[in-house]
This record gives C-alpha cells, sequence and structure tokens, in this order.
C-alpha cells in the first residue's frame, strides 16, 4: 500500500531532510515511525499526500506511482489519504460538525443529507456525535484530536497517516487515541504514525520504523527482530 524505494529529499536550501529511504508497508498494517526531533518524520509523511516530493527515488501509494501523478490529480490521490496532526489543526471559526464536513465539501460532495451522514457516521467513530454544534474552543485537547481524526476519516481513506498525533495530549489520552488508530486499521484502513513517545509505542506492540538524521535505522517487521537498514 505505500512503497517507498531509494527515497532521497534535499530541500531547496540544500539540507537533505531523507537519505535513500526504502521500506514497503503492506495495506492493513499499522506502523509506528520514530526518531529525534529533526529525523525526517514529518518530511517522510509528507510524501504520502504530495505535500512534498521526493529529490529522488520513487513512492508508490495503492500501485499509484507518485512521480507521475499530474497537479491535477492530487486532489483525488488525497481523498485516499487521511491526515492527522499534532495540533489537530480545527478551524476556530466552525463548529465541529462543518470541520469535519470540510472534506467532503472539498472533494465536491455538497448534498446536505449525504454530508450530513458522512459527518454523522464520522463522529460517532470517534465518539463525539453529541458535540456536532460545539465550537473547537469548548473542546478539550484530547476531545479536538478526535474530531481532527473524524475529519481524517470522512472521506473513507485507505490510509491514515498522523504526525505526532498524541503529542500534545496526556498517557491517558494518547492510549485512547490509539486505541481509536487501532479501531481504523482492524476494519483495514492502512496507519502509519510519527511519533517519538517510545513508550507508547512499545505499549502497542506494532512494527516500528526508525530514522536517524534521514535514514532508515530500523525497521523491526512487526516484532520479528530488529533489522539494522543502515
Ligand atoms: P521530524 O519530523 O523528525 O522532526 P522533519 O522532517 O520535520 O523531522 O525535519 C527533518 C529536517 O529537515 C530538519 O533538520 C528540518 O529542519 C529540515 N527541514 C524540514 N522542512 C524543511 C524545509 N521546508 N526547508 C528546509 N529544511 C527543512
Amino acid at each position: 500500500m505505500i512503497h517507498f524505494s531509494n527515497v532521497t529529499k534535499r530541500y531547496p536550501n540544500g539540507f537533505e531532510a531523507l537519505d535513500e529511504v526504502s521500506f514497503h508497508i503492506d495495506k492493513a498494517e499499522m506502523v509506528f515511525l520514530t526518531g529525534h526531533s529533526g529525523a525526517g518524520k514529518s518530511t517522510l509523511l509528507k510524501m504520502i499526500p504530495l505535500i512534498e516530493r521526493p529529490s529522488a527515488g520513487q513512492v508508490i501509494i495503492d500501485e499509484k506511482h507518485l512521480g507521475r501523478v499530474k497537479r491535477r490529480q492530487i486532489p483525488a490521490l488525497r481523498r485516499d489519504i487521511g491526515i492527522i496532526f499534532q495540533d489537530s489543526k480545527l478551524l476556530n471559526d466552525r463548529n465541529v460538525f462543518d470541520n469535519v464536513a470540510l472534506p467532503l465539501l472539498v472533494s465536491g460532495e455538497h448534498h446536505p443529507r449525504e454530508v450530513g451522514r458522512r459527518v454523522r457516521a464520522a463522529l460517532d467513530k470517534v465518539g463525539l456525535l453529541n458535540r456536532e454544534n460545539d465550537y473547537p474552543i469548548s473542546l478539550s485537547g484530547g476531545e479536538r484530536q478526535r474530531v481532527g481524526i473524524a475529519r481524517a476519516v470522512v472521506n473513507r481513506p485507505k490510509v491514515l497517516i498522523a504526525d505526532e498525533p498524541t503529542g500534545n495530549l496526556d498517557p491517558v489520552l494518547s492510549k485512547e487515541i490509539m486505541s481509536l488508530f487501532e479501531q481504523f486499521n482492524q476494519v483495514g484502513v492502512t496507519v502509519l504514525i510519527a511519533s517519538h513517545d517510545l513508550e507508547l509505542i512499545g505499549r502497542m506492540k506494532k512494527r516500528m520504523m526508525v530514522l536517524k538524521k534521514g535514514r532508515l535505522l530500523a525497521d523491526d517487521g512487526g516484532g520479528l527482530g530488529v533489522k539494522q537498514t543502515g
């Protein structure tokens, strides 16, 4: 589902954030990406919805070679990829319903009954059905992140990527958020989560990839023993 082959990323200022990174993630796998701040985790995630393009190497998502994707095809590609950020990035001047509805409207779904049905289904999955009229300011950090997840899944993506989704949350809320990711994974969504919280990742018992200074240092392939890759 997610395939990187010798991916190198050099930013315009010459900084090399990724150095020949290769890995494969199967459909319906759940994988953690870890490493110190600055290791290249965000850069790697940004390649998947084409927020950034590689300087060299290949990224293939769901059998699509991203190097061949034209600018006008990017919105369709992004519909299959849900993105969750550390700070949830909700719009404060819109209520919960409208925040979650946004990706549907962007992708051309305007029929009110369908929008309502899909938004409520997404809010139900994250346990926030009763908060649709509330504004982000009235939600706790954990609730805001749940809304962020509802927004990411409202288009029923095949892939979920999350960049430090529990970075602002305490351990109890972090665990709840991880359980939500597990639930989506269990129904077939491929999940890739960047986090530097090794304690939390350790408890999840999933495959872990380690980045160090832009190189993939280790990939344990799902608890099969750490394979040194570089
Ligand atoms: P992480 O998510 O692991 O903290 P990042 O992918 O954000 O790492 O950053 C990796 C490195 O690339 C850092 O040294 C960062 O400063 C650099 N970097 C990130 N974005 C840019 C950019 N747009 N231009 C130049 N350098 C960048």
